[in-house]
């Protein structure tokens, strides 16, 4: 179900040019910039206009959505150059995986040779 009713998150209000963000691509759907403190040499976060706490929820509500979300990560990815040498497409869900802001996104990862993960 799509968190519309809730409280105005963080990417709601640089989607709409109130906090400063550097824009990488963004469609009708879909908004794309730079991480504040990336975790790798090139480290975009996707999101789609519409709010949905989680990917999960994205998933099951908006199947169409979710495909657009992947689909600007792709193209995020040509944008910066790393389609060719890999990149690594996350989604933190909740607490234990370290999610902080309830409005799903992608964080595309690339750039560089990224290490294993888990703890
Ligand atoms: O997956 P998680 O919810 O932890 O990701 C949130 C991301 O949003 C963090 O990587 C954080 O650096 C980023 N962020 C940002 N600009 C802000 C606040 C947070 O890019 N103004």
């Amino acid at each position: 179900m799509s968190d519309a009713g809730a409280a105005e998150t963080l990417f709601e209000r640089i989607i709409a040019g109130e906090i400063p963000a550097e824009v990488v691509y963004q469609d009708d759907a879909t908004f794309a910039f730079r991480d504040i403190n990336p975790q790798a040499r090139v480290h975009v976060l996707v999101v789609p206009r519409k709010r949905y706490r989680n990917v999960g929820e994205l998933a099951e509500a908006d199947p169409e959505l979710l495909s657009r979300v992947l689909v600007t990560a792709r193209k995020v990815a040509e944008i910066e150059e790393i389609s060719e040498s890999g990149y690594r497409v996350v989604f933190n869900t909740d607490a234990d995986a370290g999610q902080t802001v309830f409005h799903v996104h992608a964080h595309v990862l690339g750039g560089e040779q990224l290490g294993l993960f888990g703890k």
